[in-house]
Protein backbone atom coordinates (compact mmCIF):
# COMPACT_ATOMS: atom_id res chain seq x y z
CA UNK A 1 0.00 0.00 0.00
CA UNK A 2 1.66 3.33 -0.72
CA UNK A 3 1.01 6.68 0.23
CA UNK A 4 -0.28 9.56 -1.67
CA UNK A 5 -0.06 13.01 -1.22
CA UNK A 6 -2.29 15.46 -3.09
CA UNK A 7 -3.23 19.33 -3.17
CA UNK A 8 -7.05 18.76 -3.83
CA UNK A 9 -10.38 20.51 -3.80
CA UNK A 10 -13.13 18.67 -2.51
CA UNK A 11 -16.43 18.87 -5.46
CA UNK A 12 -18.55 15.91 -4.42
CA UNK A 13 -19.26 13.67 -1.46
CA UNK A 14 -21.79 10.93 -1.51
CA UNK A 15 -22.65 9.01 1.59
CA UNK A 16 -21.78 5.17 1.52
CA UNK A 17 -22.24 2.75 4.13
CA UNK A 18 -22.97 3.97 7.30
CA UNK A 19 -20.65 6.63 7.90
CA UNK A 20 -18.30 7.01 5.27
CA UNK A 21 -18.30 8.89 2.68
CA UNK A 22 -16.99 8.92 -1.64
CA UNK A 23 -15.34 11.49 -2.41
CA UNK A 24 -14.95 13.45 -6.00
CA UNK A 25 -11.43 15.29 -5.57
CA UNK A 26 -10.01 17.75 -7.73
CA UNK A 27 -6.61 17.56 -7.53
CA UNK A 28 -3.45 19.56 -8.85
CA UNK A 29 -0.92 16.11 -9.15
CA UNK A 30 -3.61 13.55 -10.50
CA UNK A 31 -6.61 15.06 -12.22
CA UNK A 32 -9.81 13.98 -11.05
CA UNK A 33 -10.44 10.99 -8.37
CA UNK A 34 -12.57 9.56 -6.33
CA UNK A 35 -11.45 8.72 -2.91
CA UNK A 36 -13.42 7.17 0.00
CA UNK A 37 -13.35 8.74 3.74
CA UNK A 38 -14.41 6.55 6.67
CA UNK A 39 -16.37 7.80 9.84
CA UNK A 40 -16.84 11.16 8.80
CA UNK A 41 -20.55 10.78 9.64
CA UNK A 42 -19.51 10.56 13.37
CA UNK A 43 -20.06 13.51 15.39
CA UNK A 44 -16.69 14.78 16.25
CA UNK A 45 -14.98 13.12 13.23
CA UNK A 46 -11.63 14.25 13.35
CA UNK A 47 -11.86 14.34 9.03
CA UNK A 48 -15.60 15.92 9.45
CA UNK A 49 -14.07 19.37 7.29
CA UNK A 50 -12.52 17.38 4.51
CA UNK A 51 -15.51 15.86 3.26
CA UNK A 52 -17.13 19.51 3.19
CA UNK A 53 -17.64 20.82 -0.03
CA UNK A 54 -15.49 23.16 -1.74
CA UNK A 55 -12.64 22.37 1.00
CA UNK A 56 -9.33 23.25 0.02
CA UNK A 57 -6.54 21.03 1.52
CA UNK A 58 -3.88 18.67 1.45
CA UNK A 59 -4.71 15.01 1.60
CA UNK A 60 -2.81 11.79 2.29
CA UNK A 61 -4.20 9.02 0.14
CA UNK A 62 -3.68 5.20 0.60
CA UNK A 63 -4.06 3.56 -2.80
CA UNK A 64 -4.64 0.22 -2.99
CA UNK A 65 -5.21 -1.58 -6.25
CA UNK A 66 -5.88 1.47 -7.83
CA UNK A 67 -8.43 2.60 -5.25
CA UNK A 68 -7.92 5.43 -2.96
CA UNK A 69 -8.80 6.33 0.77
CA UNK A 70 -8.58 9.27 2.85
CA UNK A 71 -5.82 8.83 5.83
CA UNK A 72 -4.92 12.54 6.69
CA UNK A 73 -6.03 16.04 5.89
CA UNK A 74 -4.89 19.18 6.69
CA UNK A 75 -6.95 22.25 5.44
CA UNK A 76 -5.56 25.07 3.27
CA UNK A 77 -8.39 27.13 2.71
CA UNK A 78 -12.02 26.42 3.48
CA UNK A 79 -13.71 30.16 1.84
CA UNK A 80 -15.58 30.97 4.70
CA UNK A 81 -17.31 33.36 3.36
CA UNK A 82 -19.08 30.88 1.01
CA UNK A 83 -20.38 29.03 3.85
CA UNK A 84 -22.16 32.05 5.15
CA UNK A 85 -24.29 33.66 2.62
CA UNK A 86 -26.29 31.60 0.56
CA UNK A 87 -25.74 33.02 -2.81
CA UNK A 88 -22.44 32.73 -2.84
CA UNK A 89 -22.41 29.04 -1.44
CA UNK A 90 -24.64 28.12 -4.85
CA UNK A 91 -22.68 29.99 -6.98
CA UNK A 92 -19.18 27.65 -5.16
CA UNK A 93 -21.56 24.85 -5.91
CA UNK A 94 -22.05 25.64 -9.30
CA UNK A 95 -18.35 25.93 -9.77
CA UNK A 96 -17.24 22.24 -8.34
CA UNK A 97 -20.25 20.98 -10.33
CA UNK A 98 -18.83 22.42 -14.09
CA UNK A 99 -15.26 21.27 -12.60
CA UNK A 100 -17.01 17.37 -12.52
CA UNK A 101 -18.75 18.08 -16.16
CA UNK A 102 -15.46 18.94 -17.86
CA UNK A 103 -12.79 17.12 -16.34
CA UNK A 104 -12.37 13.17 -16.78
CA UNK A 105 -10.32 10.99 -14.19
CA UNK A 106 -7.59 9.80 -15.98
CA UNK A 107 -6.99 13.26 -17.58
CA UNK A 108 -3.99 16.03 -16.15
CA UNK A 109 -6.28 18.77 -14.76
CA UNK A 110 -3.89 21.51 -13.24
CA UNK A 111 -5.08 24.35 -14.76
CA UNK A 112 -8.95 23.70 -14.09
CA UNK A 113 -7.80 23.11 -10.55
CA UNK A 114 -6.07 26.26 -10.38
CA UNK A 115 -8.85 28.25 -12.01
CA UNK A 116 -11.15 26.64 -9.44
CA UNK A 117 -9.11 27.39 -6.31
CA UNK A 118 -8.54 31.09 -7.75
CA UNK A 119 -12.41 31.70 -8.25
CA UNK A 120 -13.81 30.56 -5.26
CA UNK A 121 -11.20 32.81 -3.51
CA UNK A 122 -12.24 35.77 -5.17
CA UNK A 123 -15.90 35.17 -4.54
CA UNK A 124 -15.66 35.10 -1.25
CA UNK A 125 -14.91 39.17 -1.58
CA UNK A 126 -17.01 40.15 -5.20
CA UNK A 127 -19.77 39.79 -7.14
CA UNK A 128 -20.52 35.92 -7.37
CA UNK A 129 -22.50 36.30 -10.34
CA UNK A 130 -19.82 37.88 -12.97
CA UNK A 131 -16.85 35.88 -11.08
CA UNK A 132 -19.37 32.80 -11.79
CA UNK A 133 -19.51 33.61 -15.79
CA UNK A 134 -16.25 34.75 -15.68
CA UNK A 135 -14.96 31.48 -14.87
CA UNK A 136 -17.34 29.25 -17.09
CA UNK A 137 -16.14 30.81 -19.71
CA UNK A 138 -12.45 29.91 -18.56
CA UNK A 139 -12.84 26.53 -17.79
CA UNK A 140 -15.58 25.84 -21.13
CA UNK A 141 -12.36 27.09 -22.95
CA UNK A 142 -9.81 25.40 -21.66
CA UNK A 143 -12.30 21.61 -21.42
CA UNK A 144 -12.34 22.65 -26.03
CA UNK A 145 -15.66 24.44 -25.81
CA UNK A 146 -14.63 27.79 -25.83
CA UNK A 147 -17.22 30.52 -26.74
CA UNK A 148 -16.26 32.64 -29.41
CA UNK A 149 -17.34 36.43 -28.24
CA UNK A 150 -15.95 37.56 -31.68
CA UNK A 151 -17.58 39.25 -34.63
CA UNK A 152 -19.97 37.62 -36.28
CA UNK A 153 -18.32 34.95 -38.29
CA UNK A 154 -20.50 34.94 -41.54
CA UNK A 155 -20.44 38.76 -42.42
CA UNK A 156 -17.99 40.35 -39.86
CA UNK A 157 -19.98 42.66 -38.51
CA UNK A 158 -18.91 43.23 -34.93
CA UNK A 159 -21.37 41.85 -32.36
CA UNK A 160 -21.41 44.78 -29.51
CA UNK A 161 -23.89 47.32 -30.72
CA UNK A 162 -26.75 44.19 -32.08
CA UNK A 163 -29.91 44.16 -29.66
CA UNK A 164 -30.13 40.98 -30.92
CA UNK A 165 -28.26 38.16 -32.04
CA UNK A 166 -27.90 34.08 -32.27
CA UNK A 167 -25.71 31.38 -30.45
CA UNK A 168 -24.90 28.21 -32.04
CA UNK A 169 -24.63 25.55 -29.68
CA UNK A 170 -22.30 23.28 -31.82
CA UNK A 171 -20.02 26.25 -32.58
CA UNK A 172 -20.36 27.76 -29.47
CA UNK A 173 -20.21 31.26 -31.16
CA UNK A 174 -22.72 34.19 -31.72
CA UNK A 175 -23.81 35.76 -35.25
CA UNK A 176 -26.15 38.35 -36.37
CA UNK A 177 -29.84 37.13 -35.99
CA UNK A 178 -30.32 37.15 -40.22
CA UNK A 179 -26.25 35.24 -40.51
CA UNK A 180 -27.14 31.96 -39.34
CA UNK A 181 -28.78 29.29 -36.94
CA UNK A 182 -29.18 29.16 -32.98
CA UNK A 183 -31.23 29.79 -30.28
CA UNK A 184 -32.25 34.33 -30.34
CA UNK A 185 -29.79 35.52 -27.45
CA UNK A 186 -30.18 39.43 -26.64
CA UNK A 187 -27.51 42.05 -26.89
CA UNK A 188 -27.57 42.31 -22.87
CA UNK A 189 -26.59 38.48 -22.32
CA UNK A 190 -23.97 38.78 -25.21
CA UNK A 191 -22.70 42.38 -23.26
CA UNK A 192 -22.45 40.37 -19.97
CA UNK A 193 -20.18 37.92 -21.58
CA UNK A 194 -17.78 39.79 -22.90
CA UNK A 195 -17.71 41.71 -19.75
CA UNK A 196 -17.00 39.23 -17.91
CA UNK A 197 -14.42 38.23 -20.56
CA UNK A 198 -12.56 40.85 -19.98
CA UNK A 199 -13.57 43.35 -22.50
CA UNK A 200 -14.17 47.02 -22.07
CA UNK A 201 -17.15 47.62 -24.36
CA UNK A 202 -19.64 44.63 -21.83
CA UNK A 203 -22.12 46.20 -19.87
CA UNK A 204 -22.86 44.62 -16.44
CA UNK A 205 -27.36 44.49 -15.65
CA UNK A 206 -28.52 42.51 -13.18
CA UNK A 207 -30.77 41.13 -15.75
CA UNK A 208 -27.86 40.32 -18.21
CA UNK A 209 -26.22 38.11 -15.58
CA UNK A 210 -29.20 36.42 -14.83
CA UNK A 211 -29.54 35.91 -18.63
CA UNK A 212 -25.78 35.04 -19.46
CA UNK A 213 -25.82 31.82 -16.73
CA UNK A 214 -29.18 30.39 -17.98
CA UNK A 215 -27.22 30.76 -21.74
CA UNK A 216 -24.25 29.14 -20.07
CA UNK A 217 -26.15 26.80 -18.33
CA UNK A 218 -27.93 25.46 -22.09
CA UNK A 219 -24.47 25.47 -23.53
CA UNK A 220 -22.49 23.40 -20.45
CA UNK A 221 -25.77 20.76 -20.47
CA UNK A 222 -25.46 20.57 -24.09
CA UNK A 223 -22.04 19.92 -24.16
CA UNK A 224 -21.70 17.35 -21.61
CA UNK A 225 -24.98 16.30 -20.39
CA UNK A 226 -24.55 17.23 -17.07
CA UNK A 227 -27.20 17.82 -14.57
CA UNK A 228 -26.26 21.17 -13.15
CA UNK A 229 -28.64 21.69 -10.02
CA UNK A 230 -26.46 23.75 -7.95
CA UNK A 231 -26.40 26.07 -10.94
CA UNK A 232 -29.95 26.01 -11.60
CA UNK A 233 -30.37 27.10 -7.85
CA UNK A 234 -28.22 30.44 -8.06
CA UNK A 235 -29.95 31.39 -11.35
CA UNK A 236 -33.24 31.12 -9.49
CA UNK A 237 -31.45 33.01 -6.21
CA UNK A 238 -30.73 36.85 -8.31
ZN1 LIG B 1 -23.45 38.60 -39.56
Amino acid sequence: MDNVKVNALMLRAVDYLENDKILTLLTAERGKLTAGIKGVKKAGAKLKFAAQPFCFAEYILAERGGRYTVIQASECESFYELRTDINKFYAACAVCEAAIALTYEGDESGEIFSDCVRTLSTMCASDEGLTLIGFLLSVLRKAGYGISLNACPACGASLTAADKMRFNMDTGSFCCWDCGTGVGVSGVTYGVLRAADGHADGAITDDGKKRALKLLKEYLAYKTDAKLNSLQEFIKLI
